[in-house]
């Protein structure tokens, strides 16, 4: 719909007259763009280092306190900022990978070789020590309860390690059909205990696939059986692209792909 003024023009709702004018389409791109990145970029506090455990050979994850009024979308992330020393490149994006059932908010990430300055003080956060937190953040969470299939690529697994645990917190997942195909090819597979195979009264199957041929594979079966289904692919940004353009190839249209394309890795 072209052409359609949405809403008209209001001086104390700055949101609203943004898209004052645009097509219904538009404006609501708009709208999700200023309520999922611009608004929330505002939306800074700290939090307090609580403890970190390790997932796996070298990723680790990081767990701090939660302030009563935090919430998140899951599958979102937040931009977190150094705060205990001066180093250059002191903010960087993580995927919350904790639930916001949930009471903590975790980052997982790999700290391996030679790590950057940002790692080493991560590794350096003792009990309390503060961490900035600017967000939530971005468009990737699940908008209906249609069938869905998640992409995971290595560490791009954390958004939706977020959004299965809320599904199972909540018990929101039941009825759904929610399918993830998670690709490492070290084979770490992290989460793995907890996202389980087809566990039980679980309604999320998962593949755990360890080359680019095997995923497209069962990315073919998934797409002959759901014509309308929505993807969500998450990881490294070469992954992410290949995937998005092998989709486009099988008629899925672009609206019906998210990504959350790991900058940095
Ligand atoms: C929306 C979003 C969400 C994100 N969520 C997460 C998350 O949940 N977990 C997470 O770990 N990261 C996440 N990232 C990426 C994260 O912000 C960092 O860019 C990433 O972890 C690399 O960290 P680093 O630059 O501190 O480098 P380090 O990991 O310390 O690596 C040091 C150097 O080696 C290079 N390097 C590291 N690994 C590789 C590799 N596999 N191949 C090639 N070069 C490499 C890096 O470029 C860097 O220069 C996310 C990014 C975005 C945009």
């Amino acid at each position: 719909m072209t052409g359609h003024l949405l809403v008209s023009y209001n001086e104390k709702d700055t949101k609203r007259c943004l898209i004052v004018g645009e097509s219904r389409d538009e404006g609501r791109w708009k709208m999700s763009f200023l309520t999922d990145n611009l608004i929330p970029i505002f939306k800074k506090r700290e939090l307090a280092f609580r403890e970190r455990y390790r997932e796996a050979e070298d990723v680790y994850t990081f767990v701090f306190d939660k302030d009563k009024d935090l919430s998140w979308k899951a599958g979102q992330y937040g931009l977190f900022s150094i705060k205990h020393k001066k180093i250059k490149k002191g903010t960087k994006p993580f995927s919350l990978s904790s639930a916001p059932a949930e009471d903590a908010v975790r980052i997982t990430t790999k700290i391996a070789g030679e790590p950057s300055e940002f790692k080493q003080a991560l590794l350096e956060m003792e009990r309390g020590t503060k961490i900035g937190m600017s967000g939530p953040l971005g468009p990737f969470y699940l908008k209906d309860r249609g069938p869905a299939l998640f992409v995971a690529g290595g560490m791009g697994i954390t958004p939706f390690r977020s959004i299965i645990k809320q599904l199972h917190l909540t018990g929101t997942g039941a009825g759904m059909s929610v399918r993830l195909l998670y690709l490492d090819g070290e084979k770490s597979y992290i989460y793995r205990s907890e996202l389980g195979e087809k566990a039980g009264d679980s309604p999320i199957s998962v593949s755990y696939l360890a080359s680019r041929d095997e995923l497209y594979g069962e990315i073919d079966e998934y797409a002959a059986l759901h014509e309308d289904g929505k993807y969500f692919v998450a990881g490294p940004r070469s992954l992410v692209d290949a995937v998005s353009v092998y989709l486009q190839t099988k008629k899925v249209p672009k609206r019906n792909i998210a990504k959350d394309a790991f900058f940095g890795y």
